[in-house]
This record gives C-alpha cells, structure tokens and sequence, in this order.
C-alpha cells in the first residue's frame, strides 16, 4: 500500500449500558478513500495529474474529547512544488468495522445478539518501522490520469439528465448507444447476468476547474462465466477488450463495466409476488458486495463508474450508476448524450 500511516486506528466498544468491553484494532481498506481524494484535488487543479506524491492517513481529533479520541480521519496529499491538501472522512466510515468489532464480541459473550452497542475510534502515534529514519516515503501512486481538454459546457449542452445527481460528483456523460446495447445484450441473456467493460475518456475543462468522463462505448464481455448471481471476468474477457479498444485507435480508458441484475429471475425463482417485486431491494440501485469486489479490484480509479441494467418483471428495463463517493460505492447520476439538448 503506498499511504504511510503516522497514527494506527482502532474501535472501543461499549455495550447498551456504556460500559468499555474492549479495543480492537481497525484493519481496513483505505485505498477507495485515498482514489477519492487525490482525484477530489485532481479535478480542481489542485494535485498534479501524475508525478512523486506523498501521503497519509491522519486522525481528525474529537474536537470535545480530544485526542485519541477521532472525529474522522483525514487523507493528506503532498505533491513536490504544491502545499498540502487534504480531504476529510466522517467517524461513520468506521461503521462497518465496528459491526465486525461487535460480532467478535458476540462471539466472545461479551455482547449479546441484538444488543445495542456504541463505538468510539481512537488514534495513536505507531511506532516507526526500524529504517525509515522518520522520513516520509515518496512514491508514484497510482497510474497518471490520463485527461484531454475539452469544454464541460459544450457536453451539457447535449445531455440529459438521468438519476439523481450530486453536484460533489464528477460529471459523467454516457453515449446512448451504450445503453442501447447493454439494453439488447441483457435482453438477449434473459435471466443471466450479463455485462461489459466501459471505454471513453475523461476531459478536463481549466476555465471550469473540472474534469469529467465520457463513456464512448461498452465491449460485450463475452468470455465470462455467468449464472444468474454472478458475473466474473475471465483473462480472455480482458484480452478481448484489449484487442477491440486498440482497434478503435482513439486512446480510449477502462471507465468501470456495466452488467445486469436479472431480477425477474431472481424474483421468479423465489416466487415474490409482482407487487413483492416492485418495492424489491434488488429491483432498483443495488449494488452488491460482490459488484463492489469486481469494482475494488478491477477498476479501482476514482472516476471508474458501475452501471447495472435492472431487468424486472413489472417495467422496462431501467439503469441505475454507481461511483465513488468519499470513499463508497454510491448510486449517482449521469447524462445520456444527444445532438442537443432538445428532444432527445
Ligand atoms: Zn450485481
């Protein structure tokens, strides 16, 4: 992992009656945070787009408790030539290490099943490792953002607006085509999961401190293993959207996949009623742990984006995105390119 840690992270639990059963050191996943971060600076020019940075992860001290009592963390960036920045992260995002926390106390008997428990998240300086002589490490993280210019204004102009949108989320631009096919591809499969890797390019706009993505086109993952829960890609998926993405010629980047949810299928073979399935948690912005998984390991870039086709039984086929919000997978918006912005 190249973020340095100057402070280890751990949980306090308490039980329903505030009394301390003990503290558990947090191991976690801080690579989501840290894309989301360097990519929240990238975006308004205030990181480099490549080159030598630095960073770490910092406690945020309760500002009642004080140290090592944590309000959040923080993500700290240093590139050479620029000052700091930094993005900070809520106490929440310790939640599900807590839950963890409270099972292995359930497990222990010190908690019991159901009971109500609290948490605090304490840091403390860690120990230098013998040789780092207390310098910080310098190393290249992540690959360059490879970014063109182009004007925000002018992709606007022919979007239209699709899902709820964030104004904290990078602004995402999706060829309708691209919909169309993954709309005939899981159509195609029904009851399947199907999918595809997206291309495009990501564009910076410097009179608007943004940058934004550009979804040009999915290749059908055809060399996938499939059932009706899951989609995995296989070496020979990536070959081929290798080979088809240089045919294409136009320097075009791996933007995240698409694959459906065949909820009809799903909701078949547990034979939910049609109006058990229209207020199914499945039918509309799911986003399993195991689509995260595929996320974390195969397009872990801040702008990679995931797009799922809820295909159920009581309405067409609709599309729900998913990208990196502060560190998680949220459900976001998006715009479906047209000519203008008029009657597409
Ligand atoms: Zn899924």
């Amino acid at each position: 992992m190249p973020l340095s840690f100057p402070y280890r992270f751990a949980i306090v639990m308490y039980n329903e009656n505030q009394a301390e059963l003990g503290t558990v050191p947090v191991e976690r996943d801080w690579e989501p945070a840290f894309e989301y971060a360097q990519f929240y600076h990238q975006r308004r020019g205030e990181l480099a787009l490549n080159g030598s940075r630095e960073a770490s992860v910092l406690p945020l001290w309760d500002e009642a408790l004080g140290a090592p009592y944590c309000r959040g963390y923080c993500i700290e960036i240093a590139a050479a030539g620029l000052k700091p920045v930094a993005f900070d992260f809520p106490k929440d995002h310790f939640r599900i290490y807590a839950r963890i926390v409270a099972s292995l106390f359930i497990e222990q008997q010190k908690l019991r099943e159901g009971e109500h428990f609290s948490y605090k998240v304490v840091a403390y300086p860690a120990p230098m490792e013998r040789g780092d002589g207390g310098s910080l490490q310098v190393t290249e993280l992540g690959a360059p953002t490879p970014v063109g210019e182009s004007s925000l204004e002018s992709f606007l102009a022919r979007g239209k607006a699709q899902g709820e949108s964030d104004s904290s989320d990078m602004p995402l631009f999706v060829a309708p085509e691209v919909l169309d096919q993954a709309r005939l591809q899981t159509q195609s499969q029904k009851g399947v999961e199907t999918g595809g890797i997206l291309i495009g390019s990501l564009w910076r706009d410097a009179s608007r401190r943004e940058i934004f993505a550009e979804v040009t086109a999915q290749i059908a993952a055809e060399h996938t293993s499939s059932t009706n829960v899951k989609l995995t890609f296989t070496p020979q998926t990536w070959a081929a959207a290798d080979a088809a993405r240089k045919l294409r010629g136009r320097g075009e980047v791996y933007l995240g996949y698409w694959h459906s949810h065949p909820v009809r299928e799903w909701c078949r073979s547990k034979q939910c009623t049609l109006e058990a399935q229209k207020i199914c948690r499945f039918a509309k912005d799911f986003f399993s742990p195991d689509d995260e998984a595929v996320m974390r390991a195969a397009f872990p870039r801040a702008w990679c984006v995931g797009l799922v086709a809820n295909d159920t039984a009581f309405t067409d086929l609709t599309f729900s995105m998913f990208g990196n919000r502060e560190g998680t997978m949220q459900p976001r918006g998006f715009f479906i390119l047209g000519e203008t912005n008029h009657g597409a």
